[in-house]
């Protein structure tokens, strides 16, 4: 091949380049990469073998007529973390000869879509999974999905009432195979009263609250201070009083949960090493024990960078299980006490590499690279003799720019005569010709700026980035579907699920369609620190008037959102649920589409905010009769317009 050929190709953009870029590779868990034709594609099964084509699924969806924002869900991913799970703690099992067993039980909170949970049962029912339910609705949701398979672990946590109780302790002596946790010392008491009125003896577990606090957002989970679960103090009490009631033999597990999104696997070692201790202790009182649940907390690395902070983990999932069986091995070894069944209840780690969301991009704000000269000539010429200073120096710096002058220097000028500009403005001084002339050299002086040094910009410019960069306004709501990102700040990794074979030349935020200010996404994976921008491809003229008008449709989605996002969620706006779609792997390289769960409409998020829509049809009906009757509109208009109300009420709450 000739020299210049090679040189050529080392130019070009390739879709391996954008895997790059967004570090896809890095956060993708191995579900996800990009094909030749430049789009994301999903692993099914956790290797390329077979690939799924996000952005044909898209497509697929709205010749459907199911327009984005809409959520993927992928059986298969899922299933195969499940298996992943398995895996690792069966090898860990073999390898230090633990003569226990290993159950996770999936907390039905973390996600309690129906679908996803049948998927998680009919798995997990092979994988001798069970589920876990922390209230009333949970408890009865459980009950359901465990119907039939008696043998299911299901744990049941959080605060209970004598009716949640007896629903347990008679769920049991129906056979079925649950465990209450002791959250609190009065749940004993409900639990024997009930015991007592139906003649059975119960089994039930506590939970601890350990003095090795959790970490980052959740410490408050765990510690001597925590919300939940009884001090050793009161364990030991506990145990007093079932000895005396002659119930001991029905605590048969110790429990706790330090939290989610363990981050560092210290933080592991050390509530392992205390619960465990206290496991032993227990068995030495006198307790059958048998069962010590861990509780959540695996956690999920969302910026693919491996290490202890809160959007990462430092650890695999072979590390965590290796470290929970060694652990608990070597305590219960050394206090000759037998190895308990170890119970975890992963959620977030089972879940979220198996929801994606996918948005279109509406529009977006970029600051011109140049200025309008003809906005320019017009307000120096409008009264030339009373051009505003500011506006003249800032003419001038464009001027020295073009010149060669050091954009650093020249740009310290504009901000300064900005300021002038606008306080001039304030002062009605100038005018708004001048003051948006202004405003147009400043940023195109700045875009200039960061054109040329914006790989590394001097420590006085760190913040033209986010000052100049585009915006991107998207179709989707921040708080129904990515709620974390707003309420904890959370990162989720972004990318473009198309177009990767260009080249993304603009940066840019993300703004969502509610009309809060805090609905937007401006931190994004990043080597060393979050990053404040995504990179992005310019929009493209060419649309076909969908809900992006003029533009060619351009797809982004955010992964790893399976675990929280959707229920977490709420009607800010009344933006309702999306929809939701369960695309599966075919036998023959293909996909298909088990389940479509169509979004909110507009009727429905009235609905629950107790309007009526009949009578706002009704009543919106007679008015429109009225102004035909005025003849404020014609019969054709108010014929349209009808029908705007009836299709709006059946419709989408999300731009189509
Ligand atoms: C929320 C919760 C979990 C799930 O935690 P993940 O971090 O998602 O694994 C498990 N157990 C209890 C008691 C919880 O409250």
């Amino acid at each position: 091949m000739p020299e210049h050929r090679d040189d050529a190709d080392h130019d070009r953009w390739t879709p391996r380049h954008s895997a790059e870029l967004y570090g896809l590779e890095d956060w993708g868990g191995g579900y996800f990469g990009v094909s030749e034709q430049g789009t994301v594609v999903a692993y099914p099964h956790g290797s390329p073998e077979h690939a799924i084509d996000l952005h044909e699924v898209v497509r697929g969806l709205e010749a459907r007529d199911l327009q984005p924002p809409v959520v993927l869900r992928f059986d298969d991913i899922l299933a195969h973390r499940m298996g992943h799970l398995r895996r690792a703690f069966d090898d860990a099992i073999a390898e230090a000869e633990y003569q226990g067993r290993y159950t996770c039980v999936y907390p039905i909170k973390v996600n309690q879509q129906r679908h996803l949970c049948e998927e998680i049962r009919d798995v997990g029912r092979t994988l001798g999974f069970g589920l876990e339910a922390g209230s009333k609705p949970e408890l009865i949701a459980g009950l359901a999905l465990t119907e039939g398979h008696n043998d299911m672990l299901f744990v049941c946590n959080g605060f209970k009432d004598e009716e949640f109780i007896e629903t347990v302790i008679l769920a049991a002596k129906m056979g079925r195979n649950i465990l209450p946790v002791v959250e609190q010392t009065h749940e004993l008491d409900l639990i024997a009263r009930s015991a007592e009125r139906h003649d059975v003896t119960p089994r039930f577990g506590v939970r601890a609250k350990l003095a090795s606090g959790g970490v980052g957002r959740w410490a408050g989970s765990a510690g001597f201070r925590g919300k939940f679960g009884l001090s050793v103090s009161q364990i030991l009490a506990a145990v007093d009083q079932l000895r005396e009631q002659e119930l001991l033999d029905g605590l048969q597990m110790l429990h706790c949960h330090i939290g989610s999104q363990i981050y560092d696997i210290r933080t592991l070692k050390y509530a392992v090493s205390e619960l465990t201790h206290l496991y032993v202790e227990l068995v030495k009182l006198g307790a059958p024990m048998g069962v010590l649940d861990l509780g959540g907390g695996l956690g999920v690395d969302y910026d693919g960078s491996q290490s202890a902070r809160d959007s990462s983990i430092n650890y695999t999932l072979e590390e965590y299980a290796s470290d929970i069986v060694h652990r608990v091995k070597a305590i219960c070894d050394d206090a000759d006490v037998a190895h308990p069944h170890i119970v975890t209840e992963s959620g977030r780690a089972l879940v979220s590499h198996s929801g994606v969301l996918v948005f279109q991009v509406l529009g977006s704000r970029t600051f011109p690279d140049e200025p309008d000269q003809a906005l320019v000539k017009r307000a120096l010429e409008q009264d030339s003799d009373e051009t505003p200073q500011p506006l003249l120096d800032l003419v001038d710096a464009w001027e020295r720019l073009q010149d060669g002058a050091d954009p650093g220097e020249v740009y310290h000028d504009a901000e300064h005569a900005l300021s002038e500009a606008v306080s001039l403005f304030s002062l009605g001084y100038m005018d708004i010709t001048c003051r948006a002339a202004t405003e147009e050299i400043y940023w195109a002086i700045g875009m200039r700026l960061l054109a040329e040094e914006g790989d590394d910009l001097p420590e006085d410019f760190a913040d033209l980035p986010d000052r100049l960069g585009d915006i991107y306004f998207s179709n989707f709501s921040l708080f129904q579907s990515l709620i974390d990102a707003w309420g904890i700040d959370q990162i989720f990794p972004i990318m473009p699920i198309h177009r990767l074979d260009e080249r993304p030349d603009r940066r840019g935020t993300l703004a969502d369609i509610t009309c809060d200010s805090d609905g937007k996404v401006d931190r994004f994976p990043g080597a060393a620190e979050p990053e404040t921008t995504l990179p992005l491809h310019r929009l493209r003229k060419g649309g076909d008037g969908g809900p992006a008008g003029e533009y060619e449709p351009y797809y982004l989605a955010v992964f790893l959102t399976g675990a929280y996002q959707e229920t977490l969620g709420d009607l800010h706006n009344l933006f309702g649920d999306t929809h939701a779609v369960h695309v599966v792997a075919n036998g023959d390289g293909g996909w298909s589409l088990d389940e479509v769960v169509e979004g909110d409409t507009v009727r429905e998020v009235l609905r629950f905010v107790q309007f009526s829509p009949d009578d706002m049809r009704r009543a919106l009906r007679k008015e429109i009769e009225s102004a035909v009757a005025s003849k404020h509109l014609t019969l054709r208009e108010a014929v349209r317009m009808r029908r705007f109300l009836d299709d709006g009420l059946d419709g989408y709450t999300y731009l189509e």
